[in-house]
């Protein structure tokens, strides 16, 4: 299916003939709803334990002398950090950089698989294939070349640091107390060979899971191309499927991922 197609029925193209008309050009934006999959950048925003902070530096708010009000600031802030994209490149030798991920990487059909319930008690939970077959089993079949979004629920807990990442502690030991869950490397090659997918994302701060010393889910991942959206906010505003996803990262030339805003596009009855 054209992009535009999918696009224009907030993905839901099996719900009938009011779906499938193209929404570019001529899009009528009043038949879908956007929400927003980003964490604000600020003070608050979580990084990696290794990572210097978001900053925000004000440089000029006030009126000038000629009698205009004039605000612009700088910010200082490492690729990897609040809501990002990992290109290919970030754990692949020779891989694409951001700015060279094609456009149609990052726009797509997009499912929502919810083990909130696995790792509400198991902070070390690592996402299996089986998770997917029996989501697969409820939903039907993950679309070939989606973006497959996990929701842990750990969301929720932004910004607390030591409730997302399991600890407040900076720097390598930092690293080492991270607690969150991820998703499993053979999952991850379950998704890759069986389903091609596009992209994935999750509401951690990693894609691996917080013990992981090797990151071999990322290596997974993105060494087949697949790029990655980490620290992704309000999964749980998502249906399970029938929705689209537009990510579109800084175009950081030679960059190893970037910040992202990412938005959701959904039909307007959906649910929740
Ligand atoms: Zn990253």
């Amino acid at each position: 299916m054209p992009v535009v197609a999918w696009v224009a029925a907030g993905g839901c193209v099996s719900q009938g003939p009011a779906s499938g008309h193209g929404l570019i050009p001529g899009a009528d934006w009043s038949s879908v709803r956007l929400v927003d999959l980003t964490h604000a950048f600020g003070g608050e925003t979580i990084v990696w334990p290794t990572e210097q902070e978001f900053r925000l530096v004000i440089q000029q708010a006030g009126e000038t002398e000629e009698g205009y009000y004039y605000a612009s600031n700088r910010i200082e802030m490492p690729e990897h950090g609040g809501t990002h994209i990992d290109a290919p490149i970030h754990f692949s030798r020779g891989g694409r950089t951001v700015d060279q991920i094609p456009l149609e990487e990052l726009v797509g059909p997009a499912v929502r698989v919810d083990v909130r319930s696995r790792c509400a008690d198991d902070r070390d939970y690592r996402m299996t294939i089986q998770d997917f077959v029996r989501w697969e089993a409820e939903h039907g079949r993950i679309p070939d070349r989606a973006i497959v979004l996990v929701e842990t629920g750990y969301g929720r807990f932004w910004p607390s640091r030591e409730r997302y990442l399991g600890t407040e502690q900076r720097g390598r030991n930092g690293v080492k107390a991270l607690r969150f869950p991820g998703l499993h490397p053979e999952a991850a090659q379950w998704l890759v060979r069986e389903r091609r997918v596009r992209a994935v994302g999750i509401d951690t701060a990693s894609i691996d899971y917080g013990q992981s010393t090797t990151f071999e889910t990322h290596v997974t991942l993105l060494s087949h191309q697949v790029p990655v959206f980490e620290n992704l906010a309000n999964l749980d505003r998502l249906p399970d499927r029938d929705f689209s996803v537009i990510a579109l990262p800084m175009k950081i030339a030679g960059g190893s991922g970037g910040p992202l805003r990412i938005v959701a596009v959904l039909p307007v009855r959906s649910k929740p």
